[in-house]
């Protein structure tokens, strides 16, 4: 009962009826009136004419007697005589006489929106008998418009017919209701001014035949009276209108309860049309009549107050409007699914977990799917879900995305049931005639005091990740929300910590074999967070280069390597300070520019300087990158290659980049001195590097044994913390200073 009470239908059926009975609506009625009758007009009975006598003429009976001459004189079929003549002097009294049984008295009502007698004065019964006077009133509606008249007044006892019905030749039933023709223009009712009649006897020629209205002036709120698309006008127009409209047979009037019922059952029997654009078509013809339906009525004479209906048909349009565009929001469109918005839109129910679905090669299968399968490819992937989840609703979002949520349970009995679903996408799925092998990874999150949206993002994020390391099912855990936050204002914390120092260069000191001395640093960016502590070059690094923005860092740990290698310069001996260049920034358009505007800013000896390019994915365009190292090379920079050995390309490395410096990575200088493998390694390393004229440094000297081993074998420069530690520049520097005051530069150990 509740959920049929819920219908659009019904409730606007409701609504409808609510204003109905509380007349709510009545100032619709009024616009739509006033609207149609700005359109179809047509011209006033040219039977009738009206004789506009001023408040000279109609103000004395002499002057009034003689505008009756003239009009008697030019034989009218009939006369009305409508001003106020409670007495008659006898010169009136001469004219109205020989005008006898062609002469009507109009007498009207003080009051205007009811038929009571008290409302009305007739004249002395020897003015005129009462048989020859009409009767004429309107009932108006809020807005003082008149809108019918009955078709006789009864006063002491007697019945009067109205003007209209007089006009119209037509005398009433007592109980008959007249609505005039609004379609009527007022303004094209035959006029003469009684004064023009006075004038000139050939006026009264029109007038041969026809009903002929004297007519007092009248004008005042309380007289005038609203004729629709016309505004307040004097009385008279509606009896000639309300004439017009009983010449075309009886008036009717529907009330608003019958539109309603008519609004209601129309409806009702277009909502039962099974086909969809048959129905919508016969919803756009059934409003459109229900619309122009109370104009075309009026056009047979039955006039009605649709403003109920309408605003049963406003809101019946506004409810399916609102649901549609709900359906649209809520809903993926080519899935029909609900979407995330759908089940974030209400708190989710407490003890139940998020589950995220994500579908591998999702947009390469919609790349291959003809538009008209998306959805059902989709639809497929959720009822697969479904029946694996047993959850009623899945729930369908961007990019091969689909969430449900299940009672809280063991995260052991979580990943069973998920290992369980996963293997139901074992099978490929068929999509019209379409196959295709589909992989699910999960995301579960089960932090049951976040939001709904959070949760269903933070699901929406494990289940990528899981995606991305090819793991069934991913948890999120509520302390990596905290470390979210943080990693997403990274960028702005790296601006923050170059400009107050928390983030800075370590420097570590290279040892030259040949000339057995100090003969450079490799700069190494550190950060020390007041918060998190200090945190590993290698983490924020790559963020920053994921993130695009390892350029800023970039430039300025050349600009403070270039300070270094002048402190370290000052001293005397050649002193080399490298740096490491992001694989990222390699084969970037700008870095030259960059680098070179620095340097010019600088007016440092780029020799005095090394760059150290270390091989990764990230080098996207090789033949770019190799022109700006040669570029980089030309401007003066040593460049060396970081990490040799681990990449997959090495040796192509080796082969296509212009370098002067290969750097032994660790993972096999920490192994010399025990593992034959890597000894042999590093022994054919350094021997190649020198053919192909390059200097080699080993990395990672952790102790005397092999940084003793590397001489033998004939590297020519030693990094590692049997050196020293990476320290800061003034450490170091203080003691560099130092040595080279002794005048060595040997280091105690070495
Ligand atoms: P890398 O360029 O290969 O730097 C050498 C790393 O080995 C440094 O780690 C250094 O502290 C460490 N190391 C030096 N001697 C020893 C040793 O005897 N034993 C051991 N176990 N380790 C040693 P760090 O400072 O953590 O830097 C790691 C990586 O971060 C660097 O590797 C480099 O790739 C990157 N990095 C550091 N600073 C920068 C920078 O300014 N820009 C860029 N793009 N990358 C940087
Ligand atoms: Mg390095
Ligand atoms: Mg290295």
């Amino acid at each position: 009962m509740r959920a049929y009470l819920k219908q659009p239908l019904v409730i606007s059926t409701l609504v409808a009826l609510l204003c109905g009975l509380l007349s709510l609506a009545r100032p619709l009625d009024q616009g739509y009136w006033n609207t149609r009758y700005r359109f179809g007009q047509k011209p006033a009975p040219q039977s009738v004419v009206l004789i506009n006598m001023d408040a000279e003429i109609s103000g004395s009976d002499r002057q009034t007697a003689r505008v009756l001459q003239a009009v008697a004189a030019a034989q009218p079929a009939q006369v009305y005589l409508d001003r106020k003549t409670n007495a008659a002097s006898p010169e009136l009294q001469n004219a109205i006489d020989r005008l006898g049984n062609r002469l009507r008295l109009v007498v009207r009502y003080a009051k205007q929106d009811t038929f009571e007698e008290a409302y009305i004065t007739l004249p002395p019964p020897a003015i005129v008998p009462r048989s020859r006077i009409v009767a004429s009133g309107w009932i108006t509606n809020f807005w003082r418009y008149g809108v019918s008249t009955a078709a006789t007044a009864r006063v002491g006892g007697v019945t009067y017919p109205m003007l209209g019905s007089a006009l119209a030749g037509r005398l009433g039933e007592a109980d008959e209701e007249i609505r005039p023709d609004f379609a009527v223009d007022p303004r094209t009712v035959q006029q003469i001014a009684a004064e023009r009649l006075l004038a000139s006897r050939s006026a009264g020629a029109a007038l041969r035949g026809k009903s002929v209205i004297l007519k007092e002036p009248r004008s005042g709120p309380g007289v005038l009276v609203g004729y629709f698309s016309h505004g307040r006008i004097d009385p008279v127009y509606l009896d000639i209108a309300a004439g017009e409209a009983l010449k075309n047979g009886d008036t009717h009037s529907i009330d608003w309860l019958p539109l309603i019922a008519a609004f209601a059952a129309i409806m009702f029997a277009v909502k039962r049309i099974a086909a969809r654009r048959l129905r919508r078509a016969a919803y756009v013809v059934a409003g459109l009549g229900l619309l122009v339906g109370p104009a075309l009525l009026d056009h047979i004479g039955i006039t009605s107050n649709p403003s109920a209906s309408l605003v049963g048909l406003t809101c019946f349009v506004a409810i399916k409007l609102w649901s549609k565009w709900q359906t649209q929001v809520l809903q993926t469109s080519r899935s029909g699914l609900p979407n995330f918005v759908a089940l974030t839109e209400q708190p989710l129910p407490g003890q139940h977990d998020v589950i995220i679905a994500i579908v591998g090669r999702y947009e390469e299968i919609m790349a291959t799917l003809p538009g008209d399968l998306h959805g059902e490819f989709a639809r497929q992937i959720a009822r697969r879900l479904a029946v694996g989840c047993g959850a009623r609703h899945i729930y369908h979002g961007e990019g091969g995305l689909f969430a449900w949520i299940e009672p809280t349970r063991s995260l052991e009995q979580h990943i069973d049931n998920l290992e369980g679903l996963r293997s139901l996408f074992a099978a490929p799925l068929l999509v019209g005639k379409h196959v295709f092998d589909t992989n699910v990874h999960f995301g579960l999150e089960r932090n049951h005091e976040l939001d709904a949206v959070t949760r269903v993002n933070t699901a929406v994020a494990s289940a990528t990740e899981a995606l991305k390391h090819g793991r069934t099912v991913e948890m999120f855990e509520a302390k990596r929300l905290a470390n979210a936050a943080w990693e997403l204002s990274l960028l702005a914390r790296i601006d923050e910590g170059m400009r107050n120092g928390d983030i800075w260069l370590a420097y570590q000191p290279q040892w030259d074999y040949h000339e057995a001395r100090l003969s450079g640093a490799e700069a190494l960016i550190r950060w020390n967070d007041p918060v998190r502590g200090p945190i590993r070059p290698d983490e924020f690094i790559l963020q920053a280069e994921q993130a695009g923005r390892i350029d800023a860092l970039t430039y300025w740990v050349l600009d403070q390597a270039i300070s270094a290698a002048e402190r370290f310069n000052a001293f005397g001996p050649r002193f080399q300070i490298s740096i490491n260049l992001s694989a990222q920034l390699v084969d970037k358009p700008s870095l030259i520019s960059s680098v070179a505007d620095i340097v010019r800013r600088r007016g440092i000896d780029c020799r005095l300087l090394t760059i150290e390019v270390t091989e990764t994915a990230g080098m996207c365009n090789r033949p770019a990158a190799i022109q700006n190292l040669m570029k980089l090379r030309a401007m003066g920079f040593r460049l060396s290659i970081d990490d040799f050995g681990t990449g997959e390309a090495s040796l192509s490395y080796l082969a296509e980049l212009p370098s002067d410096e290969l750097k032994l990575d660790r993972r096999f200088v920490s192994k010399i001195v025990h593992h034959e493998r890597e000894r042999h390694i590093v022994a054919s390393t350094i021997n190649l590097a020198h053919a192909l004229k390059q200097t080699v440094v080993a990395e990672g000297i952790e102790d005397l044994s092999t940084f003793e081993l590397l001489r033998q074998l004939g590297c020519d420069v030693g990094q590692g913390y049997h050196i020293s530690r990476p320290e800061t520049l003034d450490q170091l520097i203080a003691r560099y200073a130092a040595l080279t005051k002794q005048g060595s530069t040997k280091l105690k150990s070495c």
